[in-house]
């Protein structure tokens, strides 16, 4: 008689339509049964280290989820929901674990979020296919998956006739989000803390509990989407949410934060000039990269989305591989962006783009090579975004920024570090260095002369380098 709310990367009591689903499915049949709801539903999380492995998920991410784990535990303990987390090696193990937790406990129904993911689609199949009772919930894009489709009924393949008729949809019903479910028993003792049985790396600096998540998306929305546009692009300014580690393990939904941008700006999706437009686009991207997931399965494989990027021969040189990860290439914005990336496990959006474009383009390095990296270090580590956005930066993605055009490290720096704070902040020992000299790549010769700074020649010529991508890059033509 009972319903198990398994949770996946929808860490959250409010706005969870498949918590609010195991709720009501258990009061429906105790009511037709005549008995008490109490403690009818259960909760579930399956550890999976080894997929973990396999997936590269970030042992920082990994710790923000076991603390969030933590919290939701305490939660729903007082609403009377026991919750166990179960670890198991990977996905194989699944089905026949859950059968078995489910006899157990004489649970006949399932409620969960879907996943876009491929190989997590694979498990909830195999899963249905063992003929266990799942019924899922499509919550992690506000627009589902397949719903924003051209006049072809496809998929888009490009992002500004997709984020259009995405609007299109988005207006014609208000959005809604569905509350916290109200107890459903007595309130049960404190639940014991939870450990992930895995490599993890301290994550303080991210709070955890969905309190603290929406406070930080409120404050955005109401005091800086306004700015967003003219200053998202500064890695000194504290110009962007930051909610990404929020919505990557769930503990916000798309769908609250499309309701607190419309509560500031409640023409964002129907005026160009809404201020909060900009932003908006921003989740829509994220929407778009997700869909993209499902229309074209083999993304989640590592497969070029433009199949002609089969034939450009990487050069994959392990080591300077290996100095664009520790930040040591000699151009200052990608070393101060890989500094913020390792010490901090989250890096700005615009030193993404920079640094992928680097290692692609300078260091002509496999996109997937950076993808790993990102994905093994990023709190926000999603499979859809940095797939998306990798594949956008080397030029082999749908949509991509052409392989052609080349990000100049050193104007980049210039434009959007013009001060150098940002530079100086993950590179200290460029302090009291000119900045003129620092935007010029003039250090070393200035280090030699004073004796006093010591920092690393540039690892490659920028024109050198761009005349070779655009020379190496050319396979992906059509045409050619
Ligand atoms: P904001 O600028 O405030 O944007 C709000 C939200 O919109 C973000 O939290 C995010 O969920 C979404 N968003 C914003 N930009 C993008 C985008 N370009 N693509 C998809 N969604 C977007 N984002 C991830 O969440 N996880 C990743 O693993 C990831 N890897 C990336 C790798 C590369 C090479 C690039 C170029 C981008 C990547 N992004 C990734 C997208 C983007 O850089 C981050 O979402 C953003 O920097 C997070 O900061 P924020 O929350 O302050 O974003």
């Amino acid at each position: 008689h009972n319903s198990l709310m398994w949770f996946r990367q929808d860490l959250r009591l409010q706005d969870n339509q498949a918590l609010v689903a195991a709720c009501e499915h258990a009061q429906q049949l105790s009511q037709r049964g005549g008995e008490q709801a109490s403690g009818k539903v259960r909760a579930l999380f399956f550890a999976t280290p080894k997929q973990w492995q396999q997936h590269d998920v970030a042992p920082i991410q990994i710790d923000f989820i076991e603390r969030q784990l933590n919290v939701i535990a305490h939660e729903l303990a007082e609403l009377g929901i026991p919750f166990d987390v179960i670890h198991v090696a990977d996905f194989d193990e699944v089905p026949a674990l859950l059968a078995q937790y489910l006899d157990y406990w004489q649970i006949e129904q399932v409620f969960a979020s879907s996943e876009p993911e491929f190989n997590e689609r694979q498990r909830d199949r195999k899963v249905l296919a063992s003929g266990i009772k799942l019924k899922l919930f499509s919550q992690h894009c506000y627009l589902a998956p397949l719903s924003v489709r051209n006049l072809a009924g496809d998929m888009y393949k490009v992002f500004t006739p997709f984020a259009k008729k995405w609007r299109d949809i988005a207006k014609q019903t208000p959005v809604r989000t569905v509350a916290k479910p109200l107890a459903v028993a007595k309130p049960l003792p404190l639940p014991s803390a939870i450990e992930l049985r895995y490599q993890k790396r301290c994550s303080d600096d991210w709070l955890v509990g969905e309190a603290a998540a929406h406070k930080q998306l409120r404050q955005f929305a109401r005091s800086k989407v306004n700015d967003y546009q003219a200053v998202r692009d500064f890695p000194a300014i504290d110009g962007t949410s930051q909610i990404s580690a929020y919505l990557a393990i769930g503990i916000l939904s798309p769908a609250q934060c499309l309701q607190a941008l419309l509560g500031y700006y409640p023409d964002a999706l129907v005026d160009d000039d809404s201020p909060g437009r900009c932003w908006l686009n921003e989740l829509i991207w994220r929407e778009f990269y997700r869909h993209l997931l499902i229309a074209f399965p083999s993304l989640s494989k590592g497969a070029n989305f433009n199949r002609l990027a089969d034939h450009v021969a990487w050069r994959n040189d392990p080591q300077e591989f290996q100095a664009w990860c520790e930040g040591r290439t000699g151009y200052p914005l990608v070393d101060a962006a890989m500094r913020q990336l390792n010490q901090t496990g989250w890096m700005h959006n615009r030193l993404r783009m920079v640094t992928a474009s680097f290692l692609t383009k300078h260091l002509l390095v496999d996109w997937r090579w950076g993808e790993r990296y990102f994905k093994q270090n990023l709190i926000d580590g999603d499979l859809a975004a940095n797939n998306g956005g990798w594949q956008w930066s080397a030029g082999t993605g749908c949509d991509a920024q052409p392989y052609f055009r080349v990000f100049n490290p050193i104007s980049q720096c210039e434009k959007f570090d013009p001060t150098g704070e940002f530079i100086r902040k993950y590179l200290p020992e460029l302090d009291g260095v000119d900045l003129k000299l620092i935007h010029k790549l003039k250090i070393p010769f200035q280090a030699q002369l004073f004796g006093c700074v010591s920092y690393f020649s540039p690892i490659v010529e920028h024109k050198f380098a761009r005349s070779r991508a655009i020379a190496q890059l050319a396979v992906m033509k059509r045409g050619a």
